[in-house]
């Protein structure tokens, strides 16, 4: 094979992978917009993960920017689930209340539970499943 023929082969794998990524974003561009909004809010979770960590590895629990950018996008989000029917205030605000009262008895967040686990317990039991019930 020759230098121009390498070259030729070269400059053809990269138009392939020009025209990959062309397709690639084109099937992207064919998910509805219900589609497209729970993909948006997988990533903006995402981040709003990522600066949950960056708060508590850098010990800055207040105030930061990015912190409340995120919790701003995954904010606007849930209120575009809403705006596209994907769900009911009604629907979030009954599991709002199951939420509070679990969160009430496995957490310090809330401290009106008569049985809260803090005030029972030492700690959390994970090998029962304790920690598992937290997060659900
Ligand atoms: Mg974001």
């Amino acid at each position: 094979m020759t230098t121009h023929n390498v070259l030729d082969v070269k400059k053809r794998m990269i138009l392939r992978m020009g025209r990959g990524r062309k397709n690639v974003m084109s099937e992207m561009r064919q998910l509805d917009a219900r589609q497209q909004l729970l993909v948006i809010l997988m990533e903006e979770c995402g981040e709003l993960i990522q600066e949950c960590s960056k708060s508590l590895r850098k010990g800055e629990l207040f105030d930061r920017d990015s912190f409340k950018n995120e919790v701003g996008d995954v904010y606007t989000m849930i209120n575009l689930l809403h705006e596209w029917d994907v769900i009911s205030w009604s629907d979030i605000e009954e599991r709002e209340q199951h939420k509070r009262h679990k969160l009430s008895r496995w957490s310090d967040l809330i401290t009106d539970h008569p049985l809260q686990y803090s005030k029972l317990s030492t700690g959390t039991n994970w090998k029962d499943g304790d920690g598992g019930e937290l997060f659900e």
